[in-house]
């Protein structure tokens, strides 16, 4: 087991992270920007390190200043979160050479899965279900481009290959846009991600987006959890997660958990990561859409449903061990529900909102789980994501339980001097749709003008 890991990460990610060192007796050590000083995992490390100003390219993407606070401190392992250098290869590698651990997977899992044109092409050669689409990256300028397009049938979906957060995505209904939205995804993924190459896909219409967490180890051994249903999204980026899905049976459960395996099993993976699928109601298919490698945000719902500790087990597998259970021990308790609740305007257009916290109740009680880094007084800076806290429920009674005790949790919570997406989530909870389990990756689209009036 590691002495020491420094946390590569800032906000709820890095707290988490460290809630597990302390209870596994590894020291901590927290890295910041200049406006995180007074941050809660800057607080509650046992060392910290100022690695560089507010802007996350001076700070947290500071690979040198990082290696460095790990070096003068002693760490012999660094966690790397979700975001910032969590899918970095050349981060990876250069913690390889200095003789620290990464607590990730191996740098050519890394580089496969993230190159999704490359992923897909993976996944399909091992069989894997995936959507059809271009084989590999394409240009605008691309004369066999209407025919590609022809074969996979509109409505088409552009990405990008090193895409992530819902960017550089482009719906095309007709032909005659094509070009054009190819051209406008590449100068958005450029933008974002120093990449602009894309990648053709089948739009599903409305399917759910279905993912399953993976557990691997450096002995072969890979397991896989229940179902993950995350098809609340706005502009792609999920909003509240659930698990088991609405949607799933046993057999489907079973399926798309060897899927994954196997999905995890063709980059030889060794850590936690999620394998990302688009689900068709209609036909009970399911398609790869991706491999995120990395720990995610929304691994407490699985942690609250199963009851194990991934970041333990993330630590564990780094550190060499074998994992102690297999996908026949992990049994669903419940059922668990995540609210992302952002620091955002729902009734403007969700707009960013920081500031100053000044007032806080943080909900409680049986079944509830709140994964946060504010508290009174603390000042939202503008430089990073939106994401103030997660809320996270389980109840052993199942979803209608469940729903209703998120209800219960998301009215104690409540915060001044900021608007925040609480009450969105409360709109979305109190849904018939939503209650029914009736729910696609269109069902903000859907609903948000109908909450709205309400
Ligand atoms: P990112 O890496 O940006 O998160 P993903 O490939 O994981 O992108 O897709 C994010 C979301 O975009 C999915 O959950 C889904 O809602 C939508 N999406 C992606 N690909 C398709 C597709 N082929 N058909 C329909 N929706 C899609």
């Amino acid at each position: 087991m590691f002495k020491k890991i420094l946390i590569a990460n800032r906000g709820e990610i890095a707290v988490r992270v460290m809630r597990a060192c302390r209870e596994l007796g590894v020291a901590t050590v927290a890295v910041h920007s200049d406006v995180d000083r007074e941050s809660l995992h800057v607080r509650w490390a046992d060392e910290s390190v100022c690695v560089g100003p507010g802007p996350s390219t001076e700070s947290y993407l500071n690979i040198p200043a990082i290696i460095s606070a790990a070096e003068i401190t002693g760490a012999d392992a660094i966690h790397p979160g979700y975001g910032f250098l969590s899918e970095n290869t050349h981060f990876a590698e250069v913690c390889e050479s200095c003789g620290i651990t990464f607590i990730g997977p191996s740098k050519e899992a890394i580089r496969k899965m993230g190159d999704k044109a490359e992923a897909r092409k993976i996944m399909g050669d091992y069989g894997v279900p995936i959507i059809p689409g271009s084989n590999g990256c394409i240009s605008p300028a691309d004369p066999k481009l209407a025919k590609i397009a022809k074969k996979i049938g509109f409505p088409i979906i552009v990405k990008a290959k090193a895409g992530g957060g819902g960017k550089g995505m482009r719906v095309v209904n007709d032909e005659v846009f094509l070009k054009d939205a190819i051209i406008a995804a590449e100068a958005e993924a450029k933008a974002a991600f120093g990449n602009g190459e894309v990648y053709l896909e089948r739009y599903l219409t409305a399917p759910r987006h279905i993912e399953v967490q993976i557990l691997a180890d450096s002995k072969g051994n890979v397991v896989s959890f229940p179902e993950r249903d995350c098809s609340i999204q706005r502009r792609h980026q999920k909003l509240i997660e659930e698990s088991p899905s609405p949607s799933f049976n046993d057999n489907l459960r079973k399926k798309i958990g060897k899927a994954a395996r196997l999905a995890a099993r063709a980059v030889k993976y060794n850590t936690v990561g999620t394998v990302e699928f688009l689900f068709d109601e209609k036909s009970k298919e399911f398609y790869f859409i991706e491999m995120n490698t990395r720990i995610q945000v929304e691994h407490p719902v699985t942690e609250m449903v199963t009851g194990i500790d991934l970041i333990k087990e993330q630590i564990y597998t780094a550190s060499g061990e074998k994992i102690a259970f297999g996908t026949d021990d992990i049994k669903i308790r419940g059922h668990a529900i995540e609210c992302r609740i952002n620091a955002e305007d729902p009734d403007n257009g969700f707009m960013p909102s920081p500031g100053k916290i000044n007032g806080l109740i943080l909900p409680g009680g049986p079944g509830l789980r709140m994964d946060t880094h504010i508290y009174p007084g603390y000042e939202i800076p503008t430089f990073y994501d939106s994401l103030l806290a997660k809320l996270i429920v389980m109840s052993s009674n199942g979803r209608e339980s469940a729903i209703k005790r998120m209800r219960r949790a998301l009215s104690e919570f409540s915060v001044d001097g900021i608007k925040t997406t609480a009450p969105f989530h409360q709109q979305v909870l109190t849904n018939d749709a939503f209650c029914r389990g009736d729910v696609r990756t269109d069902f903000i689209e859907k609903h948000l003008a109908v909450m709205n009036k309400k």
